[in-house]
């Protein structure tokens, strides 16, 4: 990590482009949020001005008008993001979400994460984002099949499998990702199943791509509770959000002999210190849509969750979960970041000098990506492995990237989420000074 750097400090970089050193003082603001993560780590790398410079700019950003006709025949028009922060290491790589809260600044930050959590999982892939904004729940199935075909076809250029990979974010799904799979192969003429991943495995999408986001959650968290002399049976744990990601980290969590007892959805929170059966819940939920109404729990506010007396906390739901306001009552000694961002900066200073170890989300909730390069490859090489070929494969990756991070923590005696800033940014510096500036 010291190859190629310069003496000359990132501080001057950083007055060069006019940046404030405060970076608390939008720590709502998520572009925010990450550039101050970033530009700690370029502080204690040392690195490069120019490199810095590059670094900090997304490669492109797009905005389009989706005009969708609804079913009562009116036309509605929405806005589109995608943004390649940086392909570097390779294609763009990363969700599309549709949600009412999509901002440009939002699907920014979002991308930059993808070119960290890709550099820090070591996979072949640069950093990409998108969005539209809308409200999911509002649209007829035809509407939101219309909307994406209509968002895809907009990005016909950017998309492809050398260049720009979507796959499933908040609010989107393995169908959305046939629906855009199926328009950008009308358009090229042929079938490209790898132009997007989390697809449905009848057409070209990986085993264990559904689970991979939680199962990556999983083994982090155990491999931290391991590192940490904790134990993994009665372990008390509580999960903030019960989609794809927090339902999954719960199922594998209680599997491995923990007990897991606080859940929430965007319907409510619950709390039962003998346990919540997560097949229960699960059952709940396939009947009733949402936890709301689940009688095995007491019901509690969303903020008490984030404060229960637990060893673990998953917030596993959307940014902004913790932050200055509520970081000092966190009981938790490990917190593992399903979602992307859910921790404040300001919330970040606040939860060491408490002494939490935070799994950040750059390496927490990477193994959902990592499968996703794993559909590439099979898609690529049109030769599909078995589930436990991809778990197995799966758990390697992220153990191993768990203990990289752990070294960079402990050499440079920072917490894991500079640890995997310094690394993740070091691997895309690296590249960027090989390949040099284009001209
Ligand atoms: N949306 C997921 C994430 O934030 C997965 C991205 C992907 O597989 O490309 O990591």
């Amino acid at each position: 990590m010291s190859d190629g750097r310069t003496a000359a400090g990132v501080r001057t970089a950083r007055e060069l482009v006019g940046r404030s050193k405060d970076p608390v003082l939008s720590e709502d603001n998520p572009f925010e949020a990450m550039m101050a993560r970033f530009d700690f780590a370029a502080e204690q790398l040392r690195l490069d001005p120019g490199i810095y410079k590059v670094l900090r700019e997304p490669e492109k950003q797009i905005i389009v008008a989706v005009p969708v006709q609804q079913d009562s025949g009116e036309i509605e028009v929405y806005t589109g993001y995608r943004v390649l922060h940086n392909t570097s290491r390779g294609p763009g790589k990363g969700g599309i979400r549709f949600d009412l809260n999509v901002t440009l600044d939002e699907v920014k930050a979002l991308a930059a994460w993808m070119t960290w959590k890709c550099a820090v999982v070591n996979i072949p892939f640069g950093g990409a984002k998108g969005g539209v904004v809308c409200d999911p729940s509002g649209l007829s199935i035809g509407e939101l099949e219309r909307l994406t075909r209509r968002y895809t076809a907009a990005l016909i250029e950017t998309l492809g499998p050398d260049s720009d990979i979507p796959a499933p974010d908040v609010n989107t799904n393995e169908r959305v990702m046939a629906w855009v799979m199926d328009t950008y192969s009308m358009h090229k003429r042929h079938a490209v199943t790898a132009v997007v991943t989390g697809k449905p495995v009848e057409m070209g999408g990986s085993l264990g791509r559904r689970e991979a986001t939680g199962r990556g959650c999983m083994i982090t968290t155990r491999e931290a509770l391991k590192h940490l002399g904790l134990p993994l049976r009665g372990t008390k744990v509580a999960v903030q959000g019960f989609g794809n990601v927090g339902s999954v980290t719960a199922t594998l969590l209680e599997q491995e002999g923990l007990t897991i007892v606080g859940l929430s959805d965007k319907t409510g929170a619950m709390y039962n210190p003998n346990g919540i059966y997560i097949g229960d819940a699960l059952k709940w939920v396939h009947e009733h849509r949402y936890l709301a109404g689940y009688p095995n729990a007491d019901p509690i506010s969303n903020d008490e969750l984030l404060e229960l007396d637990v060893d673990v906390l998953v917030p596993a739901a959307v940014e902004n979960a913790i932050t200055r306001k509520n970081a000092a009552r966190v009981k938790a000694r490990v917190i593992c970041e399903g979602a992307n961002g859910p921790t404040t900066p300001g919330a970040d200073r606040i939860l060491e000098e408490q002494g939490v170890f935070v799994i950040p989300d750059i390496l927490a909730n990477a193994g959902g990506v990592t499968v996703s390069y794993f559909e590439w490859v099979q898609d690529r090489a049109g030769y599909f492995w078995d589930e436990p070929t991809v778990n197995e494969r799966l758990e390697s990756v992220i153990r191993r990237s768990f203990h990289d991070v752990l070294s960079v923590a402990d050499r440079y005696e920072v917490n894991m989420r500079t640890a995997a800033y310094m690394l993740s940014v070091e691997r895309v510096a690296a590249v960027h000074r090989l390949r040099g500036i284009y001209a």
